[in-house]
């Protein structure tokens, strides 16, 4: 008879939360991992990034373990980039994972506790929804509105010194942009916030004077002074509920999402011998 699996449900179909999903069915087959999550692509933070590969300064995260966590990630892509899929690589997330044998359910959990005893473990990929989550206020949002052109004559990227102002070339179109505001929750993109990074585009890029628009973007990037990969023992009436967390990645989540999804596979992976001793224990 094979050995009972660990259900592991993980919060958040985010960038962040699908790609720990997809680590942990990659490298722990005695785990059935459900991804549960109110938004998917194309409704996600990611599907507004370019999603460039260049490090993100975390203050309160050690330095070392971010170099580590963009190295995994580069390495990682870098493989993805040169292999016959490279050219399906966007979508191959969340297909990949139901590949392994993953499980997606489209929901809002609105209390962690309502996943205690359907899952033996939950990781918490909810980025900003980790606020009302677990109640974690010291995440918080920096609006970033983009826009979507037609210039397919532009080939390179540009981006100038702060990088406030960028034009990334993409497979469906070019990404101007953008903003960084702090705090500031508005989802619908401003006209005026439009005009002016259109303005400064071209300002870089001439060529892009009068450029038809295909669409306006606004994510909020889930920010906070250190990325939170981290257990914690949830704990309620005698009951405990073993939370693996991960989410913060602010406006780097591209740049090292492979490299936490390992650290957080790795959380989980030290914890599954005291799950398993304590259901053995409880069948005796
Ligand atoms: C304009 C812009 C440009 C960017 N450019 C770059 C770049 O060039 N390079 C780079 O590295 N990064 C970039 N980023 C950052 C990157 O996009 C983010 O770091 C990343 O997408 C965050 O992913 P996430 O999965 O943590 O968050 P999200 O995509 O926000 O996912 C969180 C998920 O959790 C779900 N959720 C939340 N609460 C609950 C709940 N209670 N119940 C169920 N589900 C819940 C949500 O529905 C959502 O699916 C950019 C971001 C923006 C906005």
């Amino acid at each position: 008879m094979s050995p009972q699996k660990i259900r592991v449900a993980v919060i958040g179909g985010g960038l962040v939360g699908l790609s720990t999903a997809l680590c942990i069915t990659e490298s722990l087959p005695q785990c059935l991992v459900t991804v549960i999550s109110e938004k998917f692509s194309p409704n996600t933070t990611g599907d507004v990034a370019a999603g460039c590969l260049i490090p993100h300064t975390y203050p309160d995260t050690p330095l070392h373990q971010q170099k580590d966590w963009f190295k995994e990630t580069f390495d990682y892509l870098f493989k993805i980039a040169n292999s016959p899929e490279a050219a399906e690589a966007g979508v191959n997330l969340l297909s990949g994972f139901k590949r392994n044998g993953g499980f997606v359910q489209t929901r809002k959990v609105d209390n962690i506790w309502q996943l205690y005893g359907s899952f033996d473990v939950v990781m918490n990929c909810s980025g900003l929804g980790s606020r009302d989550l677990i109640g974690d206020l010291t995440v918080y949002p920096v609006r970033g509105q983009v826009l979507e052109v037609h210039a397919p004559w532009l080939t390179h990227f540009i981006r100038d010194g702060d990088g406030n102002t960028y034009i990334y070339p993409g497979i469906t179109g070019v990404t101007l942009g953008g903003t960084k505001e702090k705090n500031d929750w508005r989802l619908s993109p401003d006209a005026e916030t439009r005009k002016d990074i259109l303005e400064r585009c071209c300002d870089l890029e001439p060529s892009l004077h009068g450029v038809f628009v295909i669409q306006d973007k606004v994510g909020l990037r889930p920010t906070r002074l250190a990325v939170r990969v981290e257990k914690e023992i949830l704990a309620k009436n005698g009951q405990q509920l073993p939370v693996i967390h991960n989410f913060g990645h602010g406006g780097g989540g591209f740049s090292i999402h492979w490299g936490t999804a390992k650290a957080a596979t790795e959380l989980l992976q030290d914890l599954i011998p005291s799950m398993t001793n304590a259901s053995a224990k409880s069948k005796l």
